[in-house]
């Protein structure tokens, strides 16, 4: 099967001299299309590190990540934007959504700033949220909800561009074990019905059995 993310000889090195921080050391590994994978380590191991150079938030000091057969340090600023915007859905620990939109427009947000139809849109929004179980929410502000339809409403937007990866770090880290596998077995039925590959950080060894593969 063709690889979706590959790692070569990633390291990364926080500080200056004398105050270094070796924070990943010659990484390879590689994650096959449409698989559900959790990243697993102690804290301070690097997880999230690894996610966001793999996500393409944060470069590395060495080493390369190709992601759907793209040298991503090759790419310009420009094609780097557009490459984010169409491949890439990130999900946080903490919800990051806006307090003063609904969760229609919040879950919209990216749509509505790619100037898209507004019943593309709301089709869109619907599809998710209905999967998600959370389509009776969507005239409701966050702080009407609870922490995992919160959780859940954020990967719907993470989701509404149809990225082709969904990078998640400690998602079900501020969840009761409820909230948790509700939204573990969301993750499931993305990668079952739109194919895309999600790789969730965790270091939940019950969350991590929801996936298909761990990497330790
Ligand atoms: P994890 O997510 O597994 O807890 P991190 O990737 O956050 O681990 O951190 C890995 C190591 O890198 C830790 O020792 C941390 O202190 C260090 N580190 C993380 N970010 C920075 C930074 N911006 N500057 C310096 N050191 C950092
Ligand atoms: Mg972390």
């Amino acid at each position: 099967m063709a690889a979706m993310i590959e790692v070569r000889e990633l390291t990364k090195v926080y500080g200056r001299q004398g105050s270094l921080c070796r924070a990943l050391y010659e990484v390879n590994f590689a994650i096959e299309a449409g698989a559900f994978v959790a990243v697993m380590g102690p804290s301070g191991s690097g997880k999230t590190t690894l996610l966001n150079i793999i996500s393409t938030i944060d470069q590395p000091t060495k080493g390369r990540v190709i992601i759907d057969g793209r040298e991503i340090d090759r790419l310009k600023e420009k094609e780097l934007a557009l490459f984010r915007r169409d491949m890439i859905g990130f999900v946080f620990q903490e919800f990051n959504l806006l307090d003063n939109m609904t969760i229609r427009d919040n879950i919209a947000l990216p749509l509505t700033l790619n100037n898209r139809k507004p019943e593309e849109i709301l089709r869109k929004v619907r599809e998710l949220t209905a999967l998600f179980g959370i389509d009776d929410q969507l005239d409701k502000y966050p702080y009407q909800l609870s922490g995992g339809q919160k959780q859940r409403a954020a990967v719907c937007r993470a989701l509404v561009n149809d990225p082709k990866i969904l990078f998640a770090d400690e998602p079900t880290g501020a969840l009761d074990s409820r909230a948790a596998s509700e939204l573990l077995a969301c993750f499931q039925n993305v990668r079952n019905k739109y194919g895309t590959t999600v790789v969730m950080v965790t270091h939940d060894a019950t969350a991590a059995s929801y996936c298909d593969r761990v990497l330790f």
